[in-house]
Formats: C-alpha cells, structure tokens, sequence
C-alpha cells in the first residue's frame, strides 16, 4: 500500500495574516525522512524529465532518506543553482510531481518540500573552478536567468560580470516575490553563493541608459540577456488613473524591495486599502491579495475565468482562500469607480465559450450583468511585458511589445549575445533557469566551435 504524502506545517491563516513571516514552517527531520521513504527509486524516473533544470531527484532523495543533508543538497546543486528558491516556489505540480508515478497511484511525491528540506539543512559545497581563457561574458539582469547562467559560467572558469538594474539583486526573487513565501535571507544567501564562484555583481547599472548592450559588446565577449518583463499591463478601463489604483508591480516592489510595510522606519510608505480588488488570476495576484490582507485590508480578487483556469500555484489558492480572501470568478472589471480616489469598481459576469483549436475556452461577457463593488483600492495584476529602455541603441530583433526574438540555442540576431527567462516569454523561475543553463551552454558551444546554426527569421 501507498503511504499518504506528508505535507509541510504551516502557520496557522488566523495568525500569519498578522505577520510577514514565512507561511511554511518545513519538514522536521523525521517528516523528511519518512516523505523520503515514500520513493519508489524507479529506474526511470519521469520526474527528472519533468524538471526543466533536470535534477536527479530520486538520488538526492535517497541521500534524504539517509538522514544525508549535506549529500541531498551536493545533488541538488549539480544541475539547481537556487534550490531553496525553487524549494519554495516551483509549480512542481505541474512539473517533476506532475510526473511522479505515485500521482497515479494516489498522491505524488512531496518534492518541492523536500528539496526545501535539503536546501535549509545541508551544507553547500564548494566547487574548485578551473580557469578557462580570457573570454569575458557580461549579463543583464539578476534574476533567476540571469543568476544562473552567471553561476553556470563562472564554474565553467569564465569571467563574468551581472550588471543589474536595481540596488537590490534577484529580480521578481527580490522585489515581486513576498517575504511570507520566499525569505529574502534565502535569495541573499544564494546570491552570496554565486558571487563566491566569482561572479561580480555591478548593481544601480540600467542597461540602455548607464551602457548601452553595443558598448557591453566592445568590452565582452558575449551577453547574455535576463532582463525579465517587468512593466505592467493596464486594461485600459475607465478610471484607472482615480488614486488608489496601483499597478502589482508597484505595490509589491514598494512592500518587498523598499520594505513600505514597515514605514516609517523605512522611508516608502503605501496606502492601505480598507476593501481591496485584486484584479487577476496568477500568483501575481495573488501574492498582492495576500500583501493587502496583512496590511489589514479585506480582500477580493476578481477573475475572468473560473478556478480551474486561474495560472497561480495550487498552493497559493489554497493558501489565500484560507487567508479569507474573497474570490469572484468569471467577472471582468469594466470601469473603476469614484471621483478623485477609488469608490467601487464596475464589472460584468462572463461565460466561457466552447473551447476553440487550442483547447483554450474563451471568456465572454453576458449582456446587461454589470454589477459593482464596492471598494477603496484596485491593484491590477493582468501581466507584465519587457520593459523597452533595455533595447535602445540596439538592433536586436524584438517582437512588437518588446520580447527578444532568440533561435533554439536562446541565441539573438546579434550572435553574440544570447537571451532566456521572461524576456522571452519565460513565466516561471524554473523555465528562467532552465534558459540561464541552456544559455551558458550555447555561449560555451558559440566560443569553441562558432558553428552554431545562423540566426532565421
Ligand atoms: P526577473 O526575475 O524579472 O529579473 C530581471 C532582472 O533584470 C531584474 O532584477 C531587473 O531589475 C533587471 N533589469 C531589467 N531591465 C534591466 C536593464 N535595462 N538593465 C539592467 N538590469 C535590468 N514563478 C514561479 O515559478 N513561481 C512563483 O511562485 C512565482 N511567483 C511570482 C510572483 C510575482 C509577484 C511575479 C512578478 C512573478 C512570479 N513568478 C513566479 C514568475 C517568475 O518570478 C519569473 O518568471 C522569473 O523571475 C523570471 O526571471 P528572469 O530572470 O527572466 O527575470
Ligand atoms: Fe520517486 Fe516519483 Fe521520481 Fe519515481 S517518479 S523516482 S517515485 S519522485
């Protein structure tokens, strides 16, 4: 007979919603060890192809199940540069748990707690880089694209150089990503981990306006560019310029990077909303959902298809319906409210259609439904795209709103810089990471060979 999974405790909702801390409080070691025994060492394991970053799941759970943090985490490290970051917030249901054979048999492995487990209890090791050539590679961005294919290059023995944007390094890890879900002390540490490979981190450096990637290009050998996609869409409605609507982008880079919920011991202040609206149904949303709730606001999110179609992690549903956030499905939001600040927001009841060639059912408003709620703060989280300053002075060839056009080597019409993550149509640190490798590998196969394919149309 199958075991039950174990999941991970958790703060109870009642009491997180009153601090910032981590939600998951992580396996004991004895919870580690008997989720760990729960695998079955298939000798094909399909949940390694369902990792992007391909890890050797069933050994680092066996050196778990050993009582071998050290060794699980060694494992881990081979292929995942950022496991506690991927511990904690990898959609592993739809990816190596997705692929466990035990799903088919009741309940798949806990993985992604698992690898957390490994992560906040093994030691990392060390590796000896050995020096390859002179050859210097310049990377835009910290995020988890960028981070990785820094890491992946330095221990490959090149130079590298990561020039960020902001002073903070880690991208969405840092300023998108809550504290209650990923501890910034998490995504330091494993930046510390990367600058000591040798990487060095150049920060307040925006690319398009300090340098230009032309003058990255006369002093490096290659670029690689993890720039991410960090300008909010609006949904061009009526009253989205009232005070109180915010951008999540805003909200969340005002709370996470310049730590507003704890003003005015920190300069940045936010305005705390009483009765919220959040528009969207991704982990955008509802990492901005469950900020407003801790800021003491009541909080509904508000989305145009129904719960299975919602993009956020599982876990994160289930996390915010606990937290007592409100949810109103298959509603889309057809003007804001009020006269100089937010008062409500007006909105009208979809239907999904019959699913078209995709398989993709599309919304549809249902005539004469409009109903309004009532609010004093909007927060939009309906997607971000790449911001454009990035590109000027550069011919790099880009899609209309700004997404880099790459080959299958992530190689751009320039081809010698090369380009992954969310610039790119990446939506997940796993998918951001998988393209930092394949990068490094590329700029790797670009200096020995220089035979990789010419860039098509
Ligand atoms: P980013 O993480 O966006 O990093 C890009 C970096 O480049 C930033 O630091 C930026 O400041 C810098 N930069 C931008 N322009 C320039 C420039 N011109 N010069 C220099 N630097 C520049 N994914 C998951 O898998 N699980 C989740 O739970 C999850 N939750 C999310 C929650 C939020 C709020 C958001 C916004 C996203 C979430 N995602 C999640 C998506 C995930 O974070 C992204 O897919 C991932 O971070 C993309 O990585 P990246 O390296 O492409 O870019
Ligand atoms: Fe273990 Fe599941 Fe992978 Fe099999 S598929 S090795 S049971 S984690």
């Amino acid at each position: 007979m199958i075991k039950q999974r174990i999941e991970a405790p958790k703060q109870e909702a009642n009491k997180r919603i009153q601090n910032f801390d981590e939600v998951c409080l992580g396996y004991t070691k004895e919870q580690a060890i008997e989720e760990a025994s729960r695998c079955l060492q298939c000798p094909k394991p399909f949940c390694v192809n369902g990792c992007p970053v391909n890890v050797n799941i069933p050994k680092f759970i066996k050196a778990l199940k050993e009582g071998n943090s050290d060794k699980a985490l060694n494992i881990i490290q081979k292929t995942n540069n950022l496991p506690g970051v991927c511990g904690r917030v990898c959609p592993q249901e739809e990816q190596c748990e997705s692929k466990c054979i035990l799903k088919g048999r009741g309940q798949a492995l806990n993985i992604g707690k698992l690898e957390r487990y490994a992560s906040d209890h093994g030691k990392k090791e060390v590796p000896i880089i050995e020096k390859k050539d002179d050859k210097k590679i310049a990377i835009v961005g910290s995020g988890p694209s960028g981070l990785t294919c820094a890491a992946d290059l330095a221990l490959m023995g090149y130079k590298v150089t990561l020039f960020e944007a902001l002073h903070k390094c880690g991208g969405v890890l840092s300023y998108g990503i809550p504290e209650f879900r990923l501890p910034k002390k998490i995504v330091e540490d494993e930046v510390e981990f990367i600058k000591s490979l040798g990487v060095e981190i150049k920060t307040n450096q925006v690319i398009g306006r300090t340098i230009e990637v032309g003058e990255l290009l006369e002093k490096y050998d290659a670029v690689f560019i993890g720039s991410g996609a960090g300008t909010p869409y609006f949904m061009s409605i009526p009253g989205e310029s009232l005070n109180n609507v915010y951008s999540s982008n805003e909200f969340l880079t005002r709370i996470n990077l310049m730590k507003a919920y704890r003003f005015p011991e920190y300069v940045t202040p936010i305005k705390k909303g009483n009765k919220t609206v959040v528009i969207g149904g991704g982990n955008v949303a509802m990492d901005s959902a469950r900020w407003a709730k801790r800021l003491g606001s009541n909080v509904t999110v508000v989305y145009r298809r129904s719960e299975e179609e919602m993009p956020a992690r599982e876990e994160e549903i289930a996390n915010a319906k606990e937290e007592g956030i409100q949810f109103v499905l298959l509603t889309n939001p057809t003007q804001i409210v009020g006269n100089d600040k937010v008062e409500g927001i007006e909105c009208i009841q979809m239907m999904l259609s019959d699913a078209d060639k995709d398989g993709r059912r599309k919304p549809v408003p249902i005539e004469n439904s409009e109903f309004i709620i009532e609010c004093d703060q909007v927060i939009v989280a309906i997607g971000q795209k790449p911001n454009p300053l990035l590109l000027k002075g550069s011919k790099l060839q880009h899609e209309e709103e700004g997404y880099l056009i790459v080959n299958e080597h992530l190689q751009t019409s320039d081809k010698r810089v090369f380009a992954g993550g969310d610039i790119t149509h990446g939506d997940t640190v796993i998918k951001a990471m998988g393209d930092g490798k394949k990068a490094a590998r590329g700029i790797l196969e670009w200096f020995k060979q220089r035979k990789i394919v010419d860039f098509e149309n």
